[in-house]
């Protein structure tokens, strides 16, 4: 493979994932990714980095709250949504605290030889035809160089965005949100708080996951580090009647909290140790992916909402599909071909992300169909993942199955649906046939999760039943998956099962 120029996005710190593409890129230079796999899992991060900050999350936790009420734990658990993505912490999900990961990705690119231009912008960028010149000022001194391909990953509204132009694309579902966010210290844990006790097991720990509190008209994030830190913010509808100005998030942030009394609790010693950011207009979708010479990242090209942390999985797909690329040469004459593949994949994995961020926005005030409806996210979540464990990744290629003909149809047309009933105040229907019919049926295909399942009441731990009964829609046999989940390290134990 040709030595590939570094990306041109230099800043103050290196965005996680451009570092994480300079290394894919060089890892198929170097023939391997040492350097980040341990991050991977929870597990083996704690192993290798314990100094580098990062939150344990073995799933998704969602709580319904209404305004002026403290929340509420029913016996058939309306109320909320545990889905878990992890059986034990070993193999767990992350929250990255990014300025010590990006930290690391920074340096060990340079380490692998990125050469890395700090606190420097780009003034010049003129095409060649052949590539770029660039020219950049900054900290130290005026740089020039030359590059055959450019990838902008300055993120939503970024560099080559503002410098050519480039318009916006609004989604076919809009979103139109704001949102502000912090880090805290002090964050109580869930766990503490009277409400949220349970009186039987959880399928994990409540606050070990990405926590959603939930509103009519938004919702509030809560992402613990093991470090003290929390991250946590709110993203709220243009619409909502809470009538906060974001302009003043201090002064936003406690009115929010009077509104919500049990989050308000968890919130009473917090404290900010970052100053305030704020998005006027979060979502956002770039007419541009790539062109001649140049490509956005997925992060670049487009955001919705962080609800559901579809951001990373997204740009890492495009990382992925960049690298492939990039491996055969620019003048391979399949490089054309797979660019324009991978700006279409992405498109069309954006907007199916939107459509269905949309219409979890328009039900939030309506549990039984927001959580019905997230497990068309879950669903293709759960069965991605299993297939790629068992090494048949390449019959799953696109996130959501955005390219799946009929997994997307039926979506769009849940969608489209909810979008219409909620646009022109529509009752919405009781959740029961024909509704959660079409919901199971758009699912049943590859549900490997168990969901939807009204016996689990809205707790969905990760259990092998579910999968081993799944043995068919995943094209193997129980024998298989069995080994499979021991490879994955589903099994705490390192000592392979007798019946296998
Ligand atoms: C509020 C919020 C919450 C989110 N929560 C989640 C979540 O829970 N899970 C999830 O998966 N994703 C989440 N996301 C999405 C996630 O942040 C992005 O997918 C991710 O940051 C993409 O990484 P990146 O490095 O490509 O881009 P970014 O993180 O956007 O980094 C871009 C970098 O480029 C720099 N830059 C910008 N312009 C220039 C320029 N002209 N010159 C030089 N440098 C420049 C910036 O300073 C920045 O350092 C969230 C996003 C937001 C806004």
């Amino acid at each position: 493979m040709k030595r590939v120029e570094p990306s041109f996005g230099v800043s103050d710190f290196l965005g996680g994932a451009r570092g994480a593409y300079e290394m894919i890129v060089m890892g198929y230079e170097h023939g391997n990714l040492d350097e980040i796999k341990p991050f991977c899992k929870w597990g083996t991060w704690q192993k290798s980095h314990p100094e580098i900050g990062c939150g344990l999350k073995r799933g998704f936790t969602f709580y319904f709250h209404q305004p002026g009420q403290r929340f509420k734990k029913t016996p058939t658990r309306i109320n909320e949504l545990l889905v878990s993505a992890s059986p034990h912490a070993g193999i767990a999900d992350t929250h990255w605290y990014r300025p010590d990961f990006d930290l690391y990705l920074y340096q060990a690119a340079a380490k692998l030889g990125v050469k890395v231009l700090d606190q420097t912008g780009i003034t010049d960028l003129d095409p060649t035809g052949t590539g770029f010149e660039i020219k950049a000022n900054g900290k130290n001194g005026r740089h020039e160089w030359s590059t055959r391909y450019l990838i902008d990953a300055t993120g939503p509204r970024g560099f080559l965005f503002n410098h050519w132009n480039i318009t916006e694309t609004p989604f076919d579902n809009p979103i139109e949100t704001q949102s502000i966010f912090t880090h805290f210290r002090e964050v109580k844990r869930l766990e503490e708080l009277q409400e949220f006790q349970e009186t039987e097991s959880p399928p994990y720990p409540v606050d070990d996951a990405a926590v959603h509190h939930l509103f009519p008209g938004g919702w509030i994030w809560v992402l613990r580090f093991n470090n003290g830190i929390t991250s946590a913010g709110v993203s709220l509808t243009s619409d909502s009647s809470l009538e906060l100005d974001l302009e003043n998030p201090e002064g936003a942030w406690k009115k929010l909290m009077e509104q919500f009394p049990s989050i308000r609790d968890q919130f009473s010693k917090a404290v900010p140790c970052e100053p305030w950011s704020s998005l006027k207009s979060t979502s956002f979708q770039s007419s541009r992916i790539t062109g001649t010479g140049w490509a956005m990242l997925p992060s670049a090209t487009g955001f919705v909402d962080p609800l559901l942390s579809t951001g990373f999985p997204l740009t890492l797909l495009g990382i992925q599909r960049l690298g492939k690329a990039f491996s055969m040469g620019f003048d391979d004459s399949r490089f054309e071909s797979e660019m324009n593949s991978y700006a279409e994949t992405t498109k069309m994995e954006l907007q199916a992300v939107a459509r269905l961020i949309a219409c979890l926005f328009r039900v939030m005030d309506r549990p039984e169909y927001f959580t019905a409806l997230t497990h068309l996210y879950f669903g293709p979540a759960a069965y991605g993942e299993s297939m790629k464990r068992l090494g048949k990744g390449t019959s799953v290629t696109s996130f959501l199955l955005a390219d799946h003909p009929d997994y997307a149809n039926r979506m769009r047309f849940i969608c489209s649906e909810i979008m219409a009933m909620t646009r022109e105040k529509r009752k919405l229907p009781r959740l029961d046939d024909p509704w959660l019919k079409t919901i199971r049926d758009c699912i049943g295909p590859i549900n490997v999760g168990g969901f939807l399942n009204p016996e689990k009441k809205n707790w969905y731990p990760v259990e092998e039943q579910d999968l081993l009964d799944s043995a068919s829609k995943l094209e193997t046999d129980s024998k298989t998956l069995k080994e499979m989940l021991f490879r994955s390290g589903f099994f705490e134990t390192k000592v392979k099962p007798a019946e296998f």
